[in-house]
């Protein structure tokens, strides 16, 4: 929700870290259901359409899929997302154009899943991001970022697709 202007995640936020009157509203920008509880619908939609899991086309193996703990490491800062919302809601981009923009909680996912060595479909990921509004709607205001309760950088994730959109036409 949104405690004093700003997004977070209320379960951690010490009543004792404000003075005086506290403003508490639901989540900028959603339908609200009711009080404080936002309508994520459309949210969700947009993380199912990243396709969240993994995809491989090599036989899936007896044991697990290995990795080593270098490209194990290229998941740090991605995997911890508890998906609260609180950056794609503090993001004037996807305030705009959310019906079509994915905003940053969905693509930070979006890249988890590139970046993640053992999974065999990243061209096919890139090529359901190359959109002028799915992906280049952020246009790096760092919102995202900084309200972020779990110290993650969605806008990082972000620029890392956008570079690997230009690598992969040159
Ligand atoms: S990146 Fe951070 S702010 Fe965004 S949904 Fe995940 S945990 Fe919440």
């Amino acid at each position: 929700m949104n405690i004093a202007g700003r997004n977070t995640i209320a379960c951690t936020k010490g009543i004792d870290e404000h003075k005086g009157a506290i403003s508490i509203a639901p989540l900028p920008h959603q339908p609200v259901i009711k009080d404080l509880v936002p309508d994520l619908t459309h949210f969700f939609a947009q993380l199912t359409s990243i396709q969240p899991w993994l995809k491989t086309e090599t036989p899936t193996p007896q044991g697990e899929w290995r990795q080593s703990p270098q490209d194990r490491e290229e998941l740090d800062g991605l995997y911890e997302c508890i998906l609260c919302a609180s950056c794609s809601t503090a993001c004037p981009s996807y305030w705009w154009n959310s019906e079509k923009y994915l905003g940053p909680a969905a693509l930070l996912q979006a890249y988890r899943w590139i970046a993640d060595s053992r999974d065999e479909a990243t061209g096919e990921r890139l090529d359901a991001l190359e959109d002028p509004f799915k992906l280049y709607r952020c246009h790096t205001i760092m919102n995202c970022t900084q309200v972020c309760p779990k110290g993650l950088n969605p806008a990082k994730a972000i620029g890392k697709i956008k570079e690997l959109m230009v690598e992969r036409q040159t």
